[in-house]
């Protein structure tokens, strides 16, 4: 039996895919620094570390084939634009040395999870953007830490394949989204952020919902079953190349709002406030996706925003109950 390490188990994409690899006769040790919020987790091992600390490397990593490389300190816009020095340090040090154990430890192959926000600014400028290929990385100017730490990180992987003969393979997120998902308190992306305020506006009846910018920023958003299974495929796949993982429907913020208010059934009065955007538009290019592993993501955005904002709504109703008992 493979034995897996999920690094980042105690977070949205981890504890998802720790379930899969359960499902499929995995082995899953998992690590973070917290347990899963809303559900138990299923991992047969799980192991609180901070992963920034080469010891807590060396532990999590030990008797491990196979590492899905997912823990790191990052949320939606408000906090990946307001916190590049802590973003870059903590990332940095996690990534780092969880590679660094993985060679120490002869794991077989590891998987590190990246991002859309590698991508260069220059080629986001407008809400129409073209859809970003994987060799549009360079010349590298993204926008924030965030991204710059992951790229560098998507580096090392590749010396480290490179000198070292650790199979990596490397996939870069485009806007990962579905229930048992941050909904609140700063770090929540935009998805669960609209759910969230769309059904505070039907609970409470003030239709008033507030989105940053004009909400014209375009963005493509994947529903997290698609994510797990397209992390399986890559994982077993011979691709070694980094790979756009999103679904390459894209869509404005308040499009996005729209679809949200119709799931729930009201009318909302959108309300555009100052904050951070992020880029302008961006979209996936998933024509190497589907040549690398024969597969894109299939569930449409309308669906998984249904089964996201039901889930979100009992949350909200529930929190709402407990204030007030
Ligand atoms: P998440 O915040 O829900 O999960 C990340 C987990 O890492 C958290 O549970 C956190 O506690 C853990 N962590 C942070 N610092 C740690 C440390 N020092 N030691 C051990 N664990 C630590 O985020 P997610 O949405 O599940 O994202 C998973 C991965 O995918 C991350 O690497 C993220 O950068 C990447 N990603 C996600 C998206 C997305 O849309 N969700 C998009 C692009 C990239």
């Amino acid at each position: 039996m493979t034995r897996t390490l999920v690094t980042g188990a105690g977070g949205f994409i981890g504890h998802w895919l720790t379930s899969y690899l359960r499902s499929r006769g995995y082995w899953v040790r998992g690590v973070d620094l917290v347990h899963p919020e809303y559900e138990p987790g299923k991992a047969n091992e799980f192991e609180i570390l901070d992963l920034r600390s080469m010891d807590a490397c060396l532990r999590a990593t030990r008797g491990i084939d196979e590492v899905y490389a997912l823990a790191s300190d990052m949320g939606g816009m408000g906090f990946i634009s307001g916190n590049h020095s802590q973003i870059a340090f903590n990332n940095t040090m996690i990534d780092f040395q969880t590679l660094e154990a993985a060679r120490v430890n002869r794991v077989r192959r590891f998987l590190y999870t990246s991002t859309a926000c590698v991508y260069p600014e220059y080629l986001q400028l407008s809400a129409g953007a073209a859809p970003l290929k994987e060799s549009d990385v360079y010349p590298a100017q993204p926008q924030d830490a965030y991204g710059w730490e992951k790229l560098t990180m998507e580096r090392l992987c590749e010396h480290y394949r490179d000198d070292y003969g650790i199979e990596t393979r490397l996939v870069r997120f485009h806007n990962i989204f579905g229930p048992l998902g941050t909904w609140r308190g700063g770090r929540e992306k935009v998805p669960a952020a609209l759910c969230q305020k769309v059904a505070m506006a039907k609970l409470t009846g003030d239709p008033r919902v507030e989105s940053w910018g004009d909400g014209e920023q375009t963005r493509s958003f994947c529903y997290i079953e698609d994510c797990v299974e397209g992390l399986h495929l890559l994982m077993r796949s011979s691709w070694r190349d980094p790979l756009n993982l999103g679904q390459d429907r894209m869509i404005s913020i308040n499009g996005l709002c729209d679809i949200v208010a119709e799931i729930a059934g009201i009318r909302v009065e959108k309300v555009h406030v100052p904050g951070p955007q992020g880029v302008r538009g961006r979209n996936s290019d998933n024509t190497l996706l589907r040549q690398a592993l024969g597969w894109s993501p299939s569930i449409p955005l309308e669906d998984g925003l249904a089964r996201t904002y039901a889930w979100i709504e009992k949350q909200v109703a529930e929190a709402r109950a407990t204030a007030a008992a």
